[in-house]
């Protein structure tokens, strides 16, 4: 599975790649973005990271 940060609405407080840094890394402007694969491993913090963003720009599917 993939996850997916809508950079137009990211306010880059960096929660999502502190929950989940397999899957979210914050870039050189600050935005998240979505590096990394879902994996069964990571799902239940990739999720957890998605639910807890402020702005609700995550996206897994
Ligand atoms: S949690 Fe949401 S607002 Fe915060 S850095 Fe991640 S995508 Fe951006």
């Amino acid at each position: 599975m993939k996850a997916h940060v809508d950079q137009e609405g990211c306010i880059g407080c960096g929660l999502c790649s502190e929950i989940c840094p397999d899957v979210f890394r914050m870039n050189d402007d600050n935005l998240a973005e979505a590096y990394g694969e879902v994996t069964d491993e990571n799902m239940a913090a990739a999720e957890e990271a998605r639910d807890s963003c402020p702005v609700s720009v995550i996206t897994i599917e």
